[in-house]
């Protein structure tokens, strides 16, 4: 059974083609990130005309590259929400029209259930599992039990980690997404240079903070400059990070004594993180658990993950209707 995904959610427009929730059959995914560059973020307004724009044509070659035509597809899955509202709705009316025409099923998929589902495809992993979710507008750690609950046990109380990592980026002068361009530079750098707080907050909280942080690097940065003292890129980003991922391993290891679930899973953007991946599997080998990364291509927003976690809800009927709307905030799941 194949099901075409949908995802428009940010400032990627992307169609997938996923076989029984598992197989990779097409996965296109047009990036706008070279659009957003120059203005050092996304636009939301830019986002949804540019989704307009390649949608059709983004679907065409899902299907070419899947060899596939519209008569085999049996459901579409789409990105509803959480994000950003405008850029949602063209991927919604997409799967609507799409649905109509050709008589099939719309699935709504919530985009971090899709993150987390990235870790299922292939047939890597399956719950339960933790899943500690780093993306750009996300930081959560969330309990799995099985394919269809999702039980929240804590959350940021500001920033989210790629958020945090963005900005942190653009005030030291570097490219939108700065995520990516951070871990390059922290690589070559010296994490115990430059001192940073690290906030794990009550000691029985699985609640972030990255705020903190945030502005204890600005604060590093604006006191050098005006002492005339120039600090190293390499370094700084590379104490940044370790800031973060300290926060983040900890946290984890945490979870898994707390719940005893003792495989773990990493999804959204930050996932791709050479030091999170490094460091957090360093910890899991320590207090024996297992922990999982999807591959980097399939961290950050693409349709493949929306198609996967559509199936589920395929396979239970659980279809929404052509009034199917867009939502900019939905929380994934219960809270405990
Ligand atoms: P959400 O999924 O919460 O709606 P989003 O879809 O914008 O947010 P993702 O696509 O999951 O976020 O991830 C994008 C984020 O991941 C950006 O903040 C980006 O900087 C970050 N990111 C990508 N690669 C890396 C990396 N190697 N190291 C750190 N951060 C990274
Ligand atoms: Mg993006
Ligand atoms: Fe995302």
């Amino acid at each position: 059974c194949y099901i075409l995904g949908i995802e428009s959610s940010c400032d990627e427009t992307s169609v997938a083609i996923v076989e029984n929730g598992r197989r990779i059959v097409s996965n296109v995914i047009s990036s706008q990130a070279d659009i957003h560059k120059q203005f050092g973020g996304v636009v939301p307004e830019v986002a949804s005309r540019r989704h307009v724009e390649r949608i059709t044509q983004v679907v065409e070659m899902a299907l070419q590259q899947a060899n596939l035509t519209m008569e085999r597809i049996a459901a579409i899955g789409v990105t509803y929400g959480p994000g950003l509202v405008g850029a949602l709705l063209v991927g919604v009316s997409a799967a609507k029209s799409l649905a109509y025409a050709h008589d099939l099923p719309v699935i709504a998929v919530h985009h971090i259930a899709g993150h987390i589902y990235s870790n299922f495809l292939e047939n890597k992993k399956h719950p339960p599992v933790l899943a500690l979710i780093v993306s750009g507008g996300h930081t959560e750690i969330v309990y799995m039990p099985d394919l269809y609950t999702y039980e929240c046990l804590g959350r940021t109380r500001d920033d989210a980690v790629g958020e945090a990592f963005d900005k942190v980026a653009r005030t030291m002068g570097l490219e939108y997404p700065g995520g990516p361009v951070i871990d390059r530079l922290a690589q070559k750098g010296n994490p115990e240079a430059v001192p940073l707080p690290r906030a794990f907050l009550a000691d029985d909280s699985f609640d972030f903070s990255f705020s903190g942080l945030k502005s204890a690097v600005i604060n590093v940065l604006h006191n050098g400059k005006q002492r005339g003292e120039s600090i190293s890129q390499e370094d700084l980003a590379a104490s940044f990070q370790a800031a973060v991922t300290d926060v983040l391993v900890e946290k984890t290891a945490k979870a898994v004594l707390r719940t005893g679930v003792r495989q773990v899973v990493v999804a959204g953007g930050v996932a791709a993180n050479q030091g999170l991946r490094a460091s957090l599997g360093k910890r899991a080998q320590l207090d024996g658990f297992e922990v999982y990364f999807p591959p980097v291509a399939l961290c950050t927003d693409n349709a493949a993950m929306i198609a996967g976690a559509a199936y589920p809800l395929y396979q239970k009927g659980q279809f929404a209707d052509l009034s199917l709307n867009a939502v900019a905030n939905i929380r994934l799941g219960v809270e405990r």
